[in-house]
């Protein structure tokens, strides 16, 4: 199966892919992480990246699609793909038509969360992982069961992203109206849009989409 977990910034994407390749063996394909991964190893795309990110902004189509096609090449072929933070504008859709057809795949559905976009503010500024295995947190909804223990392996050391700051999360929201949810008519046409309340708790969320992919 290959699905597009889609929702603005906070809706829960990362956290609902990290339980789908949990429970399914799928894997995770998010830019978010491929980008911040390159900021971080300073290749040059992370340099072309990192101001931009930094601001809330879209980096390039053609970056995003590159990673994304490097990432279905290296691949098993029967492993499921969850897009995540992908496409985000109508060409980047386009690009996944390109690259699923060149990789020999399909999509089989768009899972939309739906979300209050007031409450995701307090969602995304109080959100942190574990600086060591990734695991997400947040100060109230999900935190460590001890504080300052991270719950899956013991590190002490958390971490927050740089662009989870209020004045950048709005510019993120800003973006996501008025480039990534235009692309969604275009898969409703195709039948293939599922809808899940975003705002119901983790597991909720979880078994919904579980009841999609059936
Ligand atoms: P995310 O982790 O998905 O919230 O992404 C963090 C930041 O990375 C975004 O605010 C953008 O600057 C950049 N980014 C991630 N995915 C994309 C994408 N598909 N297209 C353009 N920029 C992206």
């Amino acid at each position: 199966m290959n699905i597009i977990l889609l929702g603005p910034p906070g809706a829960g994407k990362g956290t609902q892919s990290a339980g789908l390749v949990e429970r399914h063996g799928m894997k995770q394909l998010s830019t978010g992480d491929m980008l911040r991964a390159a900021v971080k190893a300073q290749s040059p795309v992370g340099l072309r990246a990192k101001e931009v990110m930094d601001r809330g902004e879209l980096v390039s189509d053609e970056i995003v699609s590159d990673l994304i096609d490097a990432n279905l090449t290296a691949m098993e072929p029967e492993t499921g793909a969850i897009f995540d933070g992908y496409p985000r504008t109508a060409a980047q859709a386009d690009d996944l038509d390109a690259l699923l057809a060149k990789h020999g795949r399909s999509l089989d559905c768009v899972i939309e969360l739906e979300v209050n976009v007031d409450a995701l503010v307090e969602r995304i500024t109080g959100r942190f992982s574990c600086a060591k295995c990734g695991a997400l947190y947040h100060d109230t909804a999900n935190p460590p069961q001890k504080e300052g223990v991270c719950d899956v392996c013991g590190s002490t050391e958390f971490k927050r992203r740089p662009d989870d700051n209020e004045e950048t999360v709005r510019t993120r929201m800003d973006e996501y109206r008025a480039k990534t949810a235009p692309i969604l008519p275009g898969y409703e046409k195709r039948g293939i849009v599922s809808r899940v309340d975003g705002m119901a708790g983790i597991e909720e969320v979880a078994r919904a989409i579980d009841g999609i992919l059936g």
